[in-house]
């Protein structure tokens, strides 16, 4: 029966080195920054900084040097993307790029979308938005209807994209279509495309205010949108498969256990300031939670490098990930017997406010707890 597999690994001397390089870089950027600022860590979408940050050859940092990577391995890139997580440094610009569009472009994409798009990835000039969720399709993603239609020199897009994050700022969309109806086999007949937001006529994008009162999601329409053929990533009908192996680049990172660390890092604080037992038990649960999951993650990004394709385990940290970050709001409120407030307040309880807002999200985006655990259960034998 299949197992889990989470090899342990420790992190190169050159990554330990790096990561004092991103904590003297991000402290230069940020250290005045209050934690109600670095709470919104992922929200902040900021070009100059992006660019800084590829300034520094910290994004594509795994890639192919002549796509204007730097041939660094996983780890290092792990050790980057858990400073930034840890500092609330402002990320969204680069982040999805870096971590899957970029990947699947090298693994899918044609020698010229791969010379055009990774190199100004690179440099943090490219933000991209992901285009896979549908009104009446999100964890059942295989039934999405959104067509792409063959027409001479292209495709004629029809349908609407929705929660896509980031779509009214982002460059791209790395959209999934469906170019073909397979009676009986919604898998197949879907095919991905790399969508210029900037240029594509018949995209209109509204805004969906999300729960906290942010713009961040979007619905994206596509009204006979003319997407031409050096557009499609991959081969007709394999879209199924590119996204799937996207979605293990998403599910196993830092960001799956490290969005209430803001909230952490004020528990910690105000414990400190006034120790006792019970505030020590807490800090020192949550710490060895923290440990544990980073191992697992760690050992993720160790099988990533040596070219596995992780999804057990990938699925596995994001499952305990979200479950952990999700409990952080609930324990904070319990043992300091604090309320969260919005907009005014301590940092403590203004950081509070914000992460009890957001933490339902944790476990839908990336893919839902129950489907993650059907993939879980899938992978191990057990159904
Ligand atoms: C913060 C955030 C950012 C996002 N960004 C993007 C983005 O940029 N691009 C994008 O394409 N999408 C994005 N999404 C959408 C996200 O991926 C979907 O919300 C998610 O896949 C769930 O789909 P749904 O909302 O349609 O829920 P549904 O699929 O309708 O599910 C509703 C509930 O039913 C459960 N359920 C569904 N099927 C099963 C099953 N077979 N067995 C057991 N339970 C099941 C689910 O777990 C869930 O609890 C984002 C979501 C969030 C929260």
């Amino acid at each position: 029966m299949p197992t889990f597999n989470f090899a342990l690994r420790d992190l190169p001397p050159e990554a330990e080195a790096l990561r004092t390089e991103v904590r003297a870089f991000l402290d230069e950027q940020f250290g005045g920054a209050n934690p109600v600022k670095r709470a919104r860590s992922w929200g902040g979408f900021d070009r100059e900084f992006s660019k800084r940050v590829g300034a520094r050859g910290w994004i594509g940092m795994t890639w192919p040097k002549k796509y204007g990577g730097h041939e660094r391995t996983f780890l290092e890139r792990y050790v980057v993307m858990e400073e930034m997580l840890a500092a609330g440094a402002p990320v969204s610009v680069h982040w999805v790029a870096d971590r899957q569009s970029g990947p699947l472009l090298l693994r899918f994409g044609t020698e010229e979308q791969r010379q055009r798009i990774l190199p100004g990835i690179v440099r943090g000039e490219l933000a991209f938005a992901i285009g896979m969720s549908e009104p009446d399709s999100g964890s059942d993603l295989a039934s999405i209807r959104t067509r792409a239609t063959k027409v001479d020199g292209g495709y004629l897009v029809n349908g609407t994209k929705v929660w896509t994050s980031n779509a009214h700022l982002s460059d791209y969309l790395i959209a999934l279509f469906r170019t073909q109806v397979v009676p009986d086999k919604k898998h197949e007949g879907l095919t991905q495309f790399l969508v210029d937001l900037r240029t594509t006529k018949g995209i209109t994008i509204r805004p969906i205010i999300d729960l906290a009162g942010h713009h961040h999601f979007n619905e994206v329409n596509f009204t006979d949108a003319f997407v031409p053929d050096d557009a499609r990533v991959g081969n007709e009908g394999d879209g199924w498969k590119q996204v799937t192996a996207e979605l293990g680049f998403e599910r196993s990172g830092p960001e799956r256990y490290l969005s209430s660390i803001a909230l952490i890092k004020e528990l910690v604080r105000e414990v400190s300031a006034r120790p006792d037992d019970r505030g020590a038990e807490a800090v020192g649960r949550v710490v060895a939670s923290m440990a544990t999951l980073r191992t697992m993650s760690l050992s993720v990004a160790g099988m990533l490098e040596a070219g596995q394709n992780p999804y057990i385990e990938a699925a596995a940290v994001k499952d305990v990930g979200t479950t952990f970050e999700q409990s952080i709001p609930e324990l904070v409120h319990a043992l300091l017997d604090v309320e969260p407030t919005l907009d005014t307040g301590s940092d403590l309880e203004q950081v509070l406010g914000y992460i009890t807002q957001v933490a339902p999200s944790f476990s839908l985006r990336g893919g839902t707890r129950e489907v993650l655990r059907g993939i879980l259960a899938r992978g191990l034998g057990l159904r």
